[in-house]
């Protein structure tokens, strides 16, 4: 017999509570990108946090927006929902002392979503004197039945051992769902891709494209052992395409020499790297182009 636990862990809460942050933290790692751009957390991604006795799948669920209702964003609602209905736990993350229209909606949805629910105050390093929390925890604590409440800053690590031991007492028993050595459940394209955006994304801070998105198209092996990938960065308009190269293609050149950096360290593996732009006019409202890039 073993004791070992084992979950799926959603992130729920919303926008700007801290949630990439925590993840980051709890991980210890950072996988996911915390940049001011909305668009950046698009695909379901799942985290895996090892600890001693316990594996937590940990699922930041993406934004929901408000924009337009394009395919994009129900596509990303649902994700959103998938999300919270296949955890073992919701991690509701709201601020500290603050208490929104939009945090009384997420806690609608994981009410809806009837799992159990540990409420998590961030960034309560912003708290003095500290005391000043003790009537929000309580009238937090009166809103639901939550499984536990923690006060944490995940920005400063703050009682994070805490909130780890509330989480992991919370997983079902069972084996690690995932080979221990294992970073997320994902592809190696989908991890090449992933990491092009992330450096795309920092790279354009605020000119970032709506609706940017990348697809790898290929991978072969060469001859000499190393992987050849070719990957495609598509815009929406055909204006967005200088803006993404850049000057004699620099930016374009910065971003495969960042990602490629990255990602023969990631993968323990040198590859080589060609990126293209290409225009997909309106792709954002084409639902088949979504399924294509692993959105549905
Ligand atoms: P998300 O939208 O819920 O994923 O929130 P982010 O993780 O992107 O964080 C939103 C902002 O809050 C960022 O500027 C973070 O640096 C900041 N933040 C996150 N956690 C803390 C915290 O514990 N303390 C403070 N002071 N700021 C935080
Ligand atoms: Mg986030």
């Amino acid at each position: 017999m073993t004791d070992f636990r084992s979950g799926f862990v959603a992130l729920a809460g919303r926008p700007n509570v801290g949630k990439s942050t925590l993840l980051n933290a709890l991980v210890g790692q950072k996988l996911s990108i915390v940049t001011p751009p909305p668009q950046t957390t698009r695909h379901r991604r799942i985290w895996l946090s090892n600890l001693p006795g316990a594996q937590m799948a940990c699922v930041d669920t993406p934004g929901r927006h408000h924009g337009p209702r394009r395919a994009l964003n129900r596509a990303m609602t649902r994700a959103a929902a998938a999300a919270l209905g296949d955890a073992d736990l919701v991690l509701l993350v709201v601020e500290a002392l603050k208490w929104t229209d939009e945090d009384e909606l997420a806690l609608s949805r994981v009410r809806h979503a009837e799992r159990s629910v540990v409420a998590v105050v961030n960034k309560v390093d912003r708290v003095r004197p500290r005391e000043r929390l003790l009537p929000y925890l309580a009238s937090l604590a009166a809103r639901h039945a939550f499984g536990a409440v923690v006060p944490i800053s995940a920005l400063k690590s703050d009682n994070l051992e805490d909130l780890r031991r509330v989480i992991v007492a919370a997983l079902p028993l069972g084996e690690a769902m995932f080979p221990l050595d294992q970073l997320t459940d994902r592809t190696v394209a989908f991890r090449i891709a992933e990491t092009i955006r992330e450096k795309l994304t920092l790279e354009l801070v605020e000119e970032l494209p709506y609706g940017i998105a990348v697809e790898v198209e290929q991978i072969e092996v060469e001859d000499d052992g190393r992987k050849a990938v070719s990957a495609v960065i598509w815009v929406d308009r055909p204006g967005q395409k200088p803006i993404v190269i850049g000057a004699d293609g620099s930016r374009l050149k910065r971003v495969g020499r960042a990602a490629r950096l990255e990602l023969n360290r990631l993968l323990g593996e040198r590859l080589h790297l060609t990126l293209w732009v290409k225009v997909r006019e309106d792709w954002a409202d084409d639902v088949r182009a979504l399924r294509q890039l692993g959105m549905e």
